[in-house]
């Protein structure tokens, strides 16, 4: 099995890629942030944004690529209405990254290239028509294309989670839906899924589609090489009509936009937070997994941690825990230097907040243990309760708008832990 990737990620600058326009802020108002440069008027010219070039190289390095000296762009020329101008800023040979790669425990999957490129405007469909928002028209993408060198679903997840780490250590904002074109094969035919939105999504094609080329294998029939597309709702991949390919499209230089040369530009070494969990791990003699999962998305974890010695290490984990189960989440580097020398391996949430000298902002909460509690007391003084909140809407209003009085919860985090506390009750 061979799957490879085209994912496109939006970056973290504040303008588009060729104007002045605001990227992500104020975006409410439709075909506000526009002007001739992204809505594609004829004679207008495209300034390239030197951030999205900075950051591109970044992400590039981060990637293990290498960086080519003087990148430039071409047109892909299409036509749709989404890009007004007849063509896609966007590069091919002149990538800001190629030939780069990234290590997933003992693997390696190849990244062929990085490229710029400018995103399209939004259509929105409806049913007799069809509307265009421009304000997305020029926002700045890395499209980051993989060899097909992932071999399982195990390993596409594995190397989703990375390179999204990645990318958030390259601030990227890694809530945005990635968009993802992605190619299997199991046997010698290529079958492509176009423009997955979401990681979810993504996982759900790949299974879907491997599972429908193993079928059609065992049955002895052959896999068509096609572009198919991932339908949420019922969760397949049926095949689109769109013919063209890659090869079909027309690529030409883009003489508005010159030479970029990127030697001069300075960028930072990247984090790679799975090798500082593993270093970690080493240094420490601690569990690599836990390290993981608390600095894969999280770069106040990893400089906490990275800076504890190894006699502090195992506190620094469970405070960090503590902080977490408390529910506290502003804490400061201070907060954490002050708590890790004290004792808090069976502390209650009252007395760590004392010691962290927090004031009321946490303290008028009530954490889910003590509602939990208090939530078990009352059920088991109205044993009824305990058999109608299942069924009965109005028991449950009752016991929801009781214990958002009492612990000063909201209506949802109440319902919740009332739900847990009924499930764990019947179970037992
Ligand atoms: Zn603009």
């Amino acid at each position: 099995m061979k799957i490879g990737l085209e994912v496109h990620v939006a970056l973290p600058t504040k303008t588009k890629l060729f104007c002045s326009d605001l990227a992500y802020e104020n975006q409410e108002e439709p075909n506000s942030n526009v002007c001739p440069v992204c809505l594609g008027l004829p004679g207008a010219k495209p300034v390239l944004n030197k951030k999205a070039l900075e950051i591109s190289v970044s992400i590039s390095k981060a990637l293990n690529c290498e960086i080519t000296e003087k990148t430039w762009f071409v047109r892909k020329v299409y036509f749709y209405p989404d890009l007004p101008k007849g063509y896609q800023i966007t590069q091919l040979d002149g990538a800001v990254g190629i030939k780069g790669y990234v290590d997933l425990n003992g693997k390696r999957i190849r990244i062929r290239r990085v490229q710029i490129e400018e995103d399209p405007a939004r259509i929105i469909h409806e049913k007799d028509y069809s509307l265009i928002d421009f304000n997305r028209s020029g926002v700045p993408l890395n499209e980051i294309v993989t060899e097909p060198d992932i071999t399982s679903l195990e390993e596409l997840k594995n190397f989703i989670e990375e390179l999204r780490s990645i990318l958030y250590y390259q601030g990227v904002n890694i809530n945005q839906e990635l968009k993802t074109d992605l190619n299997i094969s199991l046997a010698e035919n290529r079958v492509e899924i176009k423009n997955v939105t979401g990681v979810r999504n993504l996982i759900a094609a790949a299974e879907y589609e491997i599972k429908r080329q193993t079928a059609l294998i065992n049955e002895g029939k052959k896999i068509n090489k096609e572009t198919r597309s991932y339908k949420e709702d019922s969760n397949e991949t049926v095949s689109s009509r769109e013919k063209e390919t890659e090869e079909e499209y027309g690529f030409t230089f883009e003489p508005d936009l010159t030479f970029y040369d990127t030697t001069k530009l300075e960028i930072q070494k990247a984090i790679i937070a799975s090798v500082v969990a593993k270093e970690l791990a080493y240094k420490n003699e601690y569990r690599e997994k836990t390290i993981r999962e608390l600095i894969l998305f999280n770069k106040k974890n990893l400089l906490l941690l990275t800076s504890l010695s190894k006699e502090e290490f195992k506190k620094g984990v469970s405070l960090i825990e503590k902080f977490a189960s408390f529910g506290i989440e502003d804490y400061s580097e201070e907060d954490f230097k002050k708590m890790i020398k004290q004792d808090i391996s069976s502390i209650e949430k009252g007395e760590f907040l004392r010691l962290l000298g927090k004031t009321s902002k946490y303290e008028e909460k009530a954490d889910e243990k003590e509602i939990e509690k208090g939530i078990i007391e009352m059920l088991s003084q109205d044993k009824n309760l305990l058999k109608r909140g299942i069924t009965d809407g109005k028991a449950m209003s009752f016991m929801i708008g009781k214990v958002k009085e009492k612990y000063h919860v909201t209506g949802k985090e109440a319902a919740d832990i009332i739900k847990k506390v009924i499930k764990s009750m019947l179970n037992n």
